[in-house]
């Protein structure tokens, strides 16, 4: 009851939009909050606009489900995203929130031969990368998820091997956007929730004013963050962007005692599982095929989803489903993101997240601020640059991303 009436805030109440700002940040999920939080921290800059068409993490950073890991197949994402479970790891202290992050460990499992050949070469990549992965078989996955049914005679996906990336695991969202939130609003950022961008004025190849349903401000740099949504800002600002947007859907089961500590993962089978501390099981699956804004679940996701999930955990044939929803994924044609600038000089972008973005977010946040900063594209951005597209140097991700998140 005490705290209905409590003073504490999170971050400051919103005041008018100003005139002008150096830094406008489209999009109030993790990966705009993430830089709005390290510009101020790492850079000093503070006069930062975040604006947010509804309210903060009311997109994919609140609907996710929550895997991180870094066991990619490329070395450019492998090192990409391990720099972002690195900087998770010491986020909860870094923001003095907790974000309840569990490296409890995931397994992508193996279903054929050639699985087993992509797996091996992935666990490849990765320890040249320093990355903890490996390649283990039915009877060391039987030991680390129990209850799970490995050795079923007559799957129509037999269990052969499985990629174990034990650093892998996941974390609180809502802590996630949150955390980056107070931060960054602790920084100097103001925090603009209801406040959509509808257009930009584009002189002399740069983006000089953002036109929102409160105003227009003038903007020293603007940051497109808005993943399912990018494709729309950047036509704004007049950049074509090969994204296509789809619907992400998952779903929990009614809470159940502990049967699993490990994120269970198949691409074969377009299912993925975990267990949440409230012991929910929390089912995903791959994106819908269609390209849409409409985020609406669909009774065959929750068909098809069940049907998984009962072939590896029988256990939950009773189980009750307690809720589903869905997101927006930007869907870039190598399943890798889009990160850095663009044609237009002050005008950046951070899209083609699909399924896998959020586990991104603190190393976006650092790399897009350190790129605002200094005027320099980092070197670990460098291989996503929008040009990959007209340079033919795709970073294929498509077998360790899609249905693996
Ligand atoms: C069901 C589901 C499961 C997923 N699971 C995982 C997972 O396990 N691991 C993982 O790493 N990733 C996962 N993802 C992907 C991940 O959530 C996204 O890639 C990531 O959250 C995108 O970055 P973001 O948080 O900044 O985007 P968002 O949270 O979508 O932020 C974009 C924001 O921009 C705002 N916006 C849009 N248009 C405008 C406008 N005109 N003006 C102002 N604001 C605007 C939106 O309202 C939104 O809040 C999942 C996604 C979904 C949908």
């Amino acid at each position: 009851m005490l705290d209905l009436f409590r003073r504490r805030r999170m971050w400051r109440r919103q005041r008018d939009l100003k005139d002008s700002y150096d830094v406008v940040i489209v999009g109030g999920g993790s990966h705009g909050l993430a830089a709005a939080y390290y510009l101020a921290k790492e850079h000093g800059i503070r006069d930062v606009a975040v604006l947010e068409k509804r309210y903060i993490g009311s997109g994919a950073a609140g609907r996710n489900t929550t895997i991180l890991r870094s066991n990619y197949k490329t070395p450019e994402g492998a090192r990409f995203y391990d720099a972002s479970v690195k900087l998770y790891e010491g986020l909860s202290e870094d923001l003095n929130f907790n974000l309840l992050f569990s490296q409890c460990g995931h397994l992508t499992l193996a279903h054929s031969d050639r699985a087993m050949f992509v797996m091996a070469n992935r666990a490849e990549v990765n320890r040249l990368a320093g990355i903890d992965s490996r390649l283990i078989y039915p009877d060391e996955i039987k030991r680390l998820a129990p209850a799970m049914q490995v050795d079923n005679p007559h799957a129509t996906y037999p269990i052969m091997g499985a990629l174990y990336h034990p650093p892998g695991g996941i974390i609180r969202h809502d802590a996630v956007v949150w955390g980056f939130a107070r931060g960054a609003d602790r920084g100097g950022a103001e925090l603009h929730q209801n406040t959509e961008v509808l257009g930009m004025e584009r002189v002399n190849g740069r983006v000089s004013e953002v036109r929102t349903n409160r105003g227009t401000v003038k903007a020293g740099v603007v940051l497109n963050c808005t993943a399912g949504w990018s494709t729309l800002i950047c036509d704004m600002a007049g950049v074509p962007l090969p994204i296509t947007t789809h619907i992400l859907q998952a779903c929990v089961t009614e809470a159940l005692k502990p049967l699993l500590d490990v994120v269970i993962v198949s691409s074969q089978m377009h299912i993925y599982i975990s267990q949440t501390d409230r012991g929910e099981f929390l089912l995903g699956a791959e994106i819908e095929p269609w390209t849409t804004y409409r985020m609406q679940g669909t009774l065959n996701f929750l068909q098809e989803v069940s049907r998984h999930a009962m072939e590896l955990f029988p256990q939950l044939e009773r189980a009750r489903l307690l809720r589903s929803w869905a997101g927006l994924c930007d869907l870039s044609p190598d399943y890798s993101p889009i990160l850095g600038p663009t044609e237009v000089e002050n005008f950046h972008v951070s899209a083609g997240w699909g399924t896998y973005g959020f586990k991104a977010a603190p190393i976006v946040g650092k790399t897009l601020a350190e790129l605002v900063a200094t005027g320099r594209t980092p070197e670990l951005i460098a291989p996503f640059a929008l040009e990959r597209f007209y340079e033919d140097r795709l970073v294929s991700e498509l077998a360790a991303a899609a249905v693996s998140h």
